[in-house]
């Protein structure tokens, strides 16, 4: 049993960077709620929003595309897409495939970009590279074991963007229903993924970006690369996208939180929890609690049992990795570790944090970022 738990939500110190007022109130409420303040649902936040999307149209004069909208076959992407056009932007969607897409979500992307008539641009991960990377955050064992993907896809949007010479990027990540991860349980950064691949991975990679931060700097500061995560400033109740995107784009549910990735379904339901006690179902339901959209009642009856597996699904992983039972079993018995014990940026991070904060005010980087990174 976990020492404490929120009042408010079901976080709890499985977390380790976690705190609580006296009102027992957890560290990321509060971030919900200056999140809240940021991104409000109110006349005057709809009208800046819709004063952001007139502001992209005309950036986008002249050119293909208005926007890149990151797809991954999951319900916040493809619900970002069908916005984007619904708004009457022109995006190109961009896809990262590092191998381990379910059947149900390349269907989804197959057939969202379809009806919406949107370009699809695919970058392809040569495999062995990716699998490499992949491996070296296993024999790392830490528990961003899945921060390749996040940050390869990262790397890819912003990319593709400067390439294409569009200023927006649009992500469909929402802190009202997906939370904002501890950065004790999820943290990354081009120099963390670098030195990581570097101690335990075999070979180079050239087939996908790992972004450094001067790459990052330029896109932000040099070439003014917006990302927006769209869902943040609209209504944005999974019930009624579940229907959307079901009737008008003959979309599929895949039976879980991302698990349009074989690969994280393996992640969040095995790994983290067996080898790091970390159940990434209390961030989502937190993050709904928080928003009105489950009851907390129900979120901590529901995690009383513990996050179920499929056991297919685990040795489907481990043969695709190339990994032996033993190997595996050395993985998942080796101490635990944290990005603190590898090269990152995080000093640097900490020692610009003014400088991050007032760029995060002034939405040229995501308000999240300083929020997640060097808040509290
Ligand atoms: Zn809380």
């Amino acid at each position: 049993m976990p020492e404490q738990t929120c009042s408010r939500c079901i976080l709890d110190t499985t977390v380790p960077d976690i705190s609580f007022n006296s009102n027992g109130i957890c560290s990321f409420c509060r971030i919900h709620d200056s999140l809240e303040k940021t991104h409000p649902l109110d006349t005057n936040g709809n009208k800046k929003f819709s004063e952001l999307i007139d502001e992209i149209k005309q950036q986008g004069k002249g050119n293909e595309y208005d926007c890149i909208v990151g797809v991954s076959g999951g319900r916040d992407s493809t619900y970002t897409l069908y916005k984007a056009v619904e708004m009457g932007l022109r995006p190109l969607a961009v896809h990262f495939d590092n191998g381990w897409n379910s059947e149900t979500g390349v269907s989804n992307i197959k057939n969202a970009t379809n009806k919406l008539n949107v370009d699809l641009n695919t970058v392809v991960a040569d495999w062995e590279e990716f699998k490499d990377l992949q491996k070296a955050f296993l024999w790392a064992s830490v528990s961003d074991a899945e921060v390749p993907t996040d940050y390869a896809i990262l790397s890819v949007l912003l990319q593709e963007a400067d390439r294409s010479g569009v200023k927006y990027v649009f992500n469909g990540h929402s802190f009202r229903t997906e939370g904002v991860a501890p950065i004790g349980w999820t943290y990354m950064d081009g120099r963390y993924i670098r030195s990581v691949h570097a101690l335990f991975g075999k070979m180079k990679i050239s087939s996908f970006p790992i972004m450094s931060m001067s790459q990052l700097l330029y896109y932000t500061f040099i070439k003014h690369i917006r990302m927006i995560d769209v869902p943040e400033f609209i209504e944005y109740k999974h019930s009624e996208v579940n229907d959307v995107l079901t009737n008008k784009l003959g979309w599929k549910y895949y039976g879980g939180h991302h698990h349009e990735s074989v690969y994280t379904e393996f992640f969040q339901s095995y790994y983290l929890p067996k080898k790091f006690g970390i159940d990434k179902r209390k961030l989502e339901y937190s993050a709904l609690i928080r928003s009105g959209q489950m009851k907390r009642e129900d979120a901590l009856k529901e995690i009383e049992n513990p996050y179920p597996f499929n056991s297919e699904i685990v040795d489907y992983t481990l043969s695709k990795l190339g990994l032996t039972k033993e190997e595996f079993r050395q993985i998942m018995e080796a101490p635990r570790k944290s990005f603190k014990d590898y090269p990152t940026y995080y000093p640097i991070m900490q020692l610009g944090r003014y400088p991050i904060k007032v760029a995060c005010s002034l939405h040229i980087l995501p308000p999240v970022f300083y929020e997640k990174y060097l808040g509290g």
